[in-house]
């Protein structure tokens, strides 16, 4: 059974195609649980050029809500409203009223790609250049783990992205990051775009810039319960290296799932 849940569109400026085309995508592989989780559109208008405008949020939920009557009766798809999500405390009555109550998304996706730092934000991808970034970077998304907001974190290793060697700090943060998810009962993705973006050379050797098995091979100390996306950002990419993230799950034999959700 393929299920993917981590979805875009072309509302979040950097990724191709409307609903309608990866669901064409998802039918012609064979997938059984499609999810769409673009980057959600945030009340203050924050990081605008990487998602959708807050005036693009109904026509994004009314598209997926069209695809579901016509597709979802002819053939074996489930699909489901989610959104990809920055935490923030201050964001915590739009996730829950808005999104999960007025527009009905069945699920949020808990991303770190920004987090505060010594009073301001600053981007995963870039910036967690020292321990300090490291730090904070685990700490807000220990805190958005424990919001009760979110129903998996995506790409949790994401600070691989930046902080390019495997040390006593990556160590620290990565099990405080599995022992949270542990305890919390949040699943943790393993993130197919990262194999997709070019290898980084760190200490004379190749790596993904995420997923980083080292964090994965440490999740085998714990009880956790894995979650495998594409992060599409275009319909050919629905599942596409989903087959590189469930070779490192069974190397290092975590626990694979779907997620289920009550009507
Ligand atoms: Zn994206
Ligand atoms: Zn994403």
């Amino acid at each position: 059974m393929y299920t993917d849940y981590h979805i875009h569109t072309f509302r979040c400026k950097h990724a191709t195609g409307d609903i309608v085309d990866y669901v064409e995508a998802a039918i012609k592989k064979n997938v059984s649980v499609l999810g769409f989780s673009d980057h959600t559109p945030l009340p203050d208008g924050k990081w605008p050029h990487i998602r959708m405008d807050l005036s693009e949020l109904e026509s994004y939920v009314l598209a997926i809500e069209e695809a579901q009557k016509k597709y979802q009766s002819e053939h074996e798809l489930t699909i489901l409203k989610g959104m990809e999500c920055e935490y923030a405390d201050e964001y915590r009555s739009f996730y829950q009223e808005e999104l999960l109550g007025k527009w009905g998304l069945d699920y949020l996706i808990a991303a770190g790609h920004f987090f505060p730092c010594d009073g301001s934000w600053i981007g995963a991808h870039s910036y967690i250049k020292g321990k300090k970034e490291l730090f904070a970077y685990t700490d807000h998304l220990i805190a958005a783990m424990a919001s009760g907001l979110f129903t998996f974190v995506a790409h949790p290793d994401l600070f691989g992205h930046s902080y390019l060697p495997w040390d006593e700090n990556t160590i620290a943060c990565s099990h405080a990051i599995l022992q949270a998810a542990s305890a919390l009962s949040i699943p943790l993705e393993i993130n197919g775009n990262g194999f997709r973006q070019p290898m980084i050379n760190v200490e004379d050797k190749q790596r993904c810039v995420y997923p980083l098995e080292p964090f994965w091979e440490l999740a085998t100390g714990y009880d956790i319960l894995v979650i495998i996306n594409s992060d599409a950002h275009a319909p050919e990419d629905i599942l596409a290296n989903t087959s590189d993230a469930y070779a490192l799950a069974e190397k290092y034999r975590l626990k694979v799932g779907a997620l289920s959700f009550t009507a």
